[in-house]
């Protein structure tokens, strides 16, 4: 069950973080807060400054959505140990006795 709803998490993860429904949703978030800033100036009288820009560079959160999940060094070394696997897996193949016994002991000669 806490395999299944932990796959069903990464998978709702995943499909919000891919379609960007999570980038749309923080970004709505500064626009609310630019608009409260922007309502509570014009409430003091103080002049409307103008919209902050967010980005990358000022915004944490900004960051982590935009930074990528899999460095693409794991990826070349997990590739080069599938074929590693691969190969060694041929080689054992080829190890493997492949000759007919002559005789099976518990049964006699085999009949031809
Ligand atoms: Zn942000």
């Amino acid at each position: 069950m806490v395999q299944r709803s932990l796959a069903i998490f990464a998978l709702i993860w995943f499909a919000a973080l891919g379609t960007g429904a999570l980038e749309y949703a923080h970004n709505a978030e500064h626009a609310r807060e630019d608009a409260a800033m922007e309502a509570a100036a014009q409430a003091a009288g103080v002049p409307a400054t103008p919209e902050p820009l967010h980005d990358d560079s000022n915004c944490a959160v900004h960051l982590q959505l935009h930074i990528p999940l899999i460095v693409v060094g794991y990826v070349l070394i997990l590739a080069r140990l599938g074929l590693l696997a691969a190969a060694l897996a041929l080689v054992a193949a080829a190890l493997i006795p492949r000759e007919l016994p002559v005789r099976i002991d518990c049964r006699g000669p085999p009949a031809c």
